[in-house]
């Protein structure tokens, strides 16, 4: 177990590669009920870290014959280079390059690719994926489902997948977060991820800044619904985040030192996200939003954006929500809301309309079965939401030591050079429209846009929060 420090002239990467050297070695037994561990074994961030490669493999003790799956983006990036190092340190690789569906321009994470890496690691000891979101996510189900390991070579410092327990895979039309055992190894040589597009890093930035609002919707489901929560997680993601906007202007220009923060604090997040077997501290309602346009994309004719990016524009949105929601709370009528609640048939139907048209019936039933998991009504609805409405502030007090306001959000976001408007995305008004009402129904997770529209306020706040948050342009 080891996490190897460089220098490239940065206190923060320093302190983060420090703790995560720490949490590879823990096992907590935590207050919050869980045992916290992951099963990844080594974490290397340096320039010129792909020649580390063989070296951890020999130590990992992986024997055999490896597969290497890659694209022509990240086999040019990377794959060649940890070919070349594998074979003249004497271990045998086989290649998988994926290549995009007839029609796409790139790779996406669905189950056919997760089948194919399956079927070619026939006879294979152990993978090893080279590339970011996409390739990793896809590797890391294969690797589960086959009970092999598997080694991450970070292509770009673009999200906190790398090291998390999940892997996110559309299946049909629904976009999965699927239970998945994470690399046994990751090697992110700053080289390489420093020759990756910009906007990789800008969305990075997006991913990681995200814990904080993920953090406060997940506190919130824990004090209104009772659902699990842990501090000490929320407080090793808060640190990630943190150090990460310390350097934020450095890295949009692709500073070495500044990339080596962002990507030990992707890899923390991941790994704390992994311990705490949810995926609830990296995924609030942005996460939603961002979701919901990946899922809808087709339907509505738009190209995906990186999931970073579409998360940042997300959170803009939720955090504004947070702040015009709030002092509303004082005027609450409970009564009125609870009776004035549409009921689940009305609500399941709705839903079930909205989303038939954009990703089919079938699909469309299983998101109204999400919906209407977390809907609740009379008694019920009356007991989830008294707490809030009796004590705003109070609960208030509880949730702003992780909140960051849409102001602070935009200054960081504006640092780092991600775009702060939907036009810049692509993304049209009704396509905002539509994320803000019905993104949080695919979905179990309770987030702030569940709360304002358990409140009758939703639709009533939209145009406000859209003002506030600056994204309708
Ligand atoms: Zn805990
Ligand atoms: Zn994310």
């Amino acid at each position: 177990m080891k996490a190897n420090t460089n220098h490239l002239g940065a206190p923060q990467y320093d302190e983060l590669i420090k703790t995560i050297h720490e949490l590879l070695q823990t096992r907590r037994d935590c207050t919050c009920g869980r045992l916290h561990q992951t099963s990844t074994r080594q974490v290397i961030i340096a320039s010129g870290a792909l020649n580390q490669l063989p070296t951890a493999v020999t130590e990992l003790q992986l024997t055999g014959k490896a597969l290497l799956v890659a694209d022509a983006n990240t086999y040019q990036a990377a794959g060649r280079q940890a070919e070349d190092v594998l074979t003249q340190a004497g271990s045998t690789t086989t290649r998988l390059l994926l290549e995009p569906e007839p029609g796409q321009r790139e790779v996406e994470a669905t189950d056919e690719p997760v089948q194919t890496v399956q079927q070619e690691a026939a006879g294979c000891d152990y993978l090893i994926a080279v590339g970011s979101g996409t390739i990793n996510d896809i590797v890391k189900l294969a690797s589960t489902r086959l009970k092999i390991p598997y080694l991450a070579v970070a292509t770009a410092a673009s999200m906190t997948g790398y090291s998390s327990g999940i892997a996110a895979i559309r299946s049909g039309a629904i976009k999965q977060t699927l239970p998945a055992a994470p690399p046994v190894a990751i090697v992110a040589d700053i080289d390489i991820i420093a020759s990756a597009p910009i906007q990789m890093q800008a969305a990075g930035v997006g991913d990681l800044v995200s814990r904080s609002l993920s953090s406060t919707d997940w506190k919130l489901s824990s004090l209104l619904r009772g659902d699990y929560f842990c501090p000490w997680i929320a407080q090793t993601v808060d640190q990630a985040d943190q150090q990460c906007r310390a350097v934020a202007t450095d890295i949009s220009q692709g500073g070495p030192g500044a990339l080596s923060v962002l990507t030990a604090g992707l890899i923390l997040a991941g790994i704390a996200m992994k311990m705490a077997e949810t995926s609830a501290p990296g995924s609030g309602g942005g996460h939603l939003i961002s979701h919901y346009w990946d899922m809808t994309a087709p339907a509505s004719g738009r190209t995906r954006n990186l999931h970073g990016l579409q998360v940042a524009l997300g959170d803009l949105i939720c955090a504004a929500l947070y702040e015009k929601l709030w002092p509303r709370l004082a005027e609450i009528d409970l009564d009125k809301v609870v009776a004035n609640r549409p009921c689940a048939e009305e609500f399941a139907a709705q839903t079930y309309q909205h989303y038939a048209s954009l990703i089919g019936p079938e699909a469309a039933q299983q998101v109204t079965q999400a919906a209407l998991s977390k809907y609740a009504e009379g008694e019920q609805l009356y007991n989830q939401l008294a707490p809030v409405v009796a004590e705003p502030n109070q609960v208030w007090q509880k949730l702003s030591p992780l909140f960051s306001s849409a102001a602070q959000l935009r200054r960081i976001y504006q640092q780092a050079g991600i775009p702060c408007t939907a036009t810049a995305l692509g993304i049209s008004k009704a396509d905002l429209d539509n994320a803000y009402r019905f993104a949080s129904r695919f979905r179990d997770r309770y987030t702030i846009l569940d709360l304002a529209c358990d409140l009758g306020l939703l639709e009533e706040l939209r145009e406000e929060v859209f003002a506030d948050a600056q994204v309708a342009r």
